[in-house]
């Protein structure tokens, strides 16, 4: 077989047909030619080249063959990738309230990367990111994701072996996680919490607050405070997620309520964008700043690195460009003494990726698991699992976890049935909060 010709796009197939609709395709006709261009698309796809290592074969069994993706309650959104070979690999692109848009993206990535070497995940991923023009944000980012953990979920089928081989090998034996607590009165925080603990947690989240004023009552505060200390007379330690809804003037006032309670961390403080605003927070609590689920590249991460305004670096596997992306962060985040915390209040996929970055990072240091967690309404974590067993929780760890790629073992059928009843849906978006005189809040 002989190499394609540098300058010509890729065919579609091997056929004489394919190759001239794909030169047909690649011709932009003149804008003045209104009949001809609306005949024909002003625009059409043009197929990209792959690799250009990739000698032109049929015999290779790890081109891609298919993408797809399948919206399933509660709200996630789950990638299937199969090779031509017929191995199978499954991501998640979850982007709550933003479903749509995700899987629109996803169809264009789909057309672009039929009969690319699933193998290469990184010419790939640079590819889909840096080939666009336009780049990054949370709806492509979390289309690359669920594209990238189904890849590396791939790879690690071929080659028999979990994901966390591939990363350059396991650093620890379990990981670290925490549940949710999701109530908003001390008696339904306590009561969870006890639930959690009867899962097996030693850790634990819950929402610092309701939707709260630019400046509130100073009263607002109080409750959290008694939440905190409700949750933490049993023994769990406790993250506090402001949920970036709580704004400067209140949050300093809160970081100082909390500080002699100890909270785990405190997540998303301040809504991201204010780097100054967080380092003045900082500057002001010992207590472990944490944040960015919306944060998606190494490049949206850098201000909060360099100058020093966070304790923990939150990147959400499912929106941040996956394994590939998630894991690159994560090792700049090392250079500055920063822990990474995966955010994951999502489903099974994003959760196992998560975990296979924590058994391979020497800075991880917990992850988010949504085992019954509120949102889970019509279908939970193990809902489309086969091997549940693998996420069992074990003194607050899920243990190392072994089987090839991401080790998750999917039913298949349901996933596709439930898809199917899905559609019919309009998918979950998140509630809207008003203040007292009728404005906006942050969710
Ligand atoms: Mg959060």
């Amino acid at each position: 077989m002989s190499k394609p010709d540098a300058n010509t796009p890729r065919p579609l197939g091997t056929s004489t047909e394919a190759s001239e609709l794909s030169q047909q395709q690649a011709t932009y006709l003149p804008p003045s030619d209104n009949a001809l261009k609306y005949a024909k698309g002003i625009q059409r796809h043009v197929p990209a080249k792959p690799h250009a290592s990739l000698t032109e074969t049929k015999s290779n069994p790890h081109l891609i063959k298919s993408v797809e993706s399948f919206y399933v309650r509660p709200r996630w959104l789950f990638v299937r990738i199969e090779t031509e070979g017929g191995v199978v690999g499954w991501g998640e692109g979850t982007l709550e309230g933003h479903t749509e848009a995700v899987q629109g993206s996803l169809r264009d990535i789909g057309r672009r990367l039929k009969g690319w070497d699933a193998m290469n995940i990184e010419d790939i991923y640079t590819y889909l990111y840096r080939h666009r023009f336009y780049r990054g944000g949370e709806v492509l980012m979390s289309a690359m994701s669920g594209v990238d953990i189904a890849l590396w979920d791939i790879k690690g089928k071929v080659l028999g072996v979990p994901v966390w081989e591939l990363l350059g090998g396991k650093v620890r034996e379990a990981c670290p996680v925490y549940g949710w607590v999701g109530g908003d009165r001390p008696s339904d925080v306590l009561e969870q919490a006890k639930a959690r603990k009867a899962q097996g947690f030693t850790r634990v989240k819950m929402n610092a607050t309701e939707s709260i004023a630019w400046l509130d009552s100073p009263h607002a505060l109080d409750e959290t405070v008694k939440r905190l200390a409700e949750v933490k007379s049993i023994g769990m330690d406790v993250g506090l997620d402001f949920h970036g809804r709580v704004h400067k003037a209140m949050a300093k006032q809160l970081a100082q309520l909390l500080e002699p309670h100890r909270p785990l961390f405190i997540e998303e403080p301040l809504l991201p964008g204010h780097p100054n605003e967080l380092k003045d927070l900082y500057n002001k609590t010992t207590i472990p700043i944490a944040l960015g689920e919306r944060l998606f590249t190494r490049e949206d991460c850098r201000p909060y690195f360099e100058l020093g305004c966070i304790d923990i670096i939150q990147p959400d596997i499912a929106h941040a460009g996956g394994i590939t992306e998630t894991r690159k962060i994560a090792i700049m985040a090392e250079a500055y003494d920063i822990g990474v915390a995966p955010h994951c209040p999502l489903g099974p996929l994003a959760f196992a990726a998560s975990l296979h970055i924590g058994f391979s990072t020497p800075n991880f240091v917990v992850c988010e698991m949504s085992w019954k967690m509120h949102y889970n309404v019509g279908a939970d974590l193990f809902t489309y699992m086969k091997n549940p067993e693998v996420f069992k929780v074990v003194d607050g760890n899920i243990m190392l976890m072994t089987g090839v790629g991401l080790g998750v073992e999917l039913d298949e059928e349901l996933i596709r049935k439930e898809a199917a009843e899905a559609a019919k849906i309009d998918p979950w978006i998140n509630p809207l909060f008003r203040g007292d005189d009728g404005s906006v809040r942050e969710w």
